[in-house]
């Protein structure tokens, strides 16, 4: 039985890590490599781990750095803020995290003091994408005078996340006031903070500009431009890079011409919604063998551009074959370029097999 199934090209995967990498590191930035998108693959793990230019693997989620490999050489970083009640397992699995609240940071040394371990962090600015962070330089003072004293939490950065959830675009000036907030740290505390963490891949656009990266960025967590070959602050494609390393395949199960306007009295489809339809008289229709429980539809975009994806149901994508009828039929394949979100989905559905070359 062959499942629907995303394939990795690990030759394409690797270049993209490797070139960008490179161009960091002349930068001056170092890497924290996303893996929460591929569901920390130990297999796409791996290759990550022996990219030398990177110095952390990340992920959003305890469960994925828990299911890291055990041989790997990297620094492990939680980058979503710790829940108060994973402290314990955050200390034990993570060598560094993100944090913006004092109260769960509390919690994070008192578990790695009863660990005898020392936990890292980097505390997390909010300079206006309104997800994580700290919001007034009041607090993040007090907070830093309060982490300076504790045993087994060390202060080692700070960090900023953009484009995230409020789509706000990197710039110079608003990268700028992190590295302020350094040297006033560093007036008031007498304290080095060692990481400046400007962003994702949506601030690798400031590479090409003429201005750059703030001198003082040091630290830039990649996900997507990895994986995508994507920056992600306007959507462009970076030439040197491949946009292809996954493809999504999916089975033909039915192959019929049949209308394009349902009949009889419409209601609401599976899903609650009450669906439109143009007429485009008779048309070739497929059906593949994936729907919704794997990926949403509008995440899958067909290789071959004269397929038209019509919907989806929970297990089944409808396809519109009309200009390409004579070259698919039963038992073929149909292959896909994926977005970010369908490419978080084919990961983290069981039902997707993967697949590398
Ligand atoms: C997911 C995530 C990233 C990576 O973002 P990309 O846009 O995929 O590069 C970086 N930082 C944090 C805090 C994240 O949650």
């Amino acid at each position: 039985m062959v499942q629907p199934c995303i394939v990795t090209d690990t030759v394409k995967l690797r270049h993209n890590l490797e070139y960008l990498s490179k161009k960091l590191q002349k930068n001056g930035i170092a890497i924290a490599a996303v893996t929460k998108v591929f569901s920390a693959h130990p297999k796409l793990v791996s290759i990550y781990n022996e990219i030398e230019e990177i110095a952390f693997l990340a992920d959003s989620r305890i469960t994925n750095l828990k299911s890291y490999p055990n041989n790997l050489t990297k620094e492990k970083m939680l980058l979503r803020i710790p829940m108060l009640s994973e402290a314990e397992e955050v200390v034990r699995f993570a060598d560094i995290s993100l944090n913006s609240e004092i109260e769960t940071i509390r919690r994070l040394d008192q578990k790695a003091s009863e660990l005898g371990k020392v936990h890292q962090i980097i505390l997390m600015l909010d300079l206006g994408d309104l997800r994580e962070g700290i919001f007034s330089s009041s607090q993040l003072m007090e907070y830093i005078e309060e982490i300076l004293k504790m045993e087994a939490v060390s202060l080692v950065g700070l960090g900023v996340n953009l484009t995230c959830y409020g789509a706000i675009i990197p710039e110079p000036v608003t990268l700028q006031k992190l590295v302020d907030y350094k040297q006033e740290v560093k007036k008031r505390f007498s304290y080095d903070l060692k990481l400046i963490s400007g962003g994702n891949s949506s601030s690798l656009y400031l590479l090409d500009q003429a201005e750059g990266i703030p001198e003082g960025i040091n630290l830039l967590r990649i996900g997507e431009a990895f994986v995508l070959g994507v920056e992600t602050a306007f959507g462009r494609r970076i030439a040197e890079m491949y946009q292809n390393v996954f493809t999504l395949k999916a089975e033909i199960i039915e192959y019929k011409d049949k209308p394009s306007l349902p009949i009889g009295n419409s209601g609401q489809d599976a899903f609650g919604e009450k669906p439109v339809f143009e007429d485009k008289g008779e048309m070739r229709r497929g059906i593949l063998a994936i729907g919704r429980q794997d990926i949403s539809h509008q995440n899958m975009i067909p290789r071959d551009s004269r397929l038209q994806i019509i919907g989806s149901s929970s297990d089944h994508t409808i396809i519109d074959f009309t200009n390409a009828k004579e070259d698919y039929q039963i038992g073929g394949m149909v292959e896909f370029d994926v977005t970010y979100g369908g490419l978080l989905s084919c990961f983290t559905s069981q039902y997707v097999d993967k697949k590398f070359i």
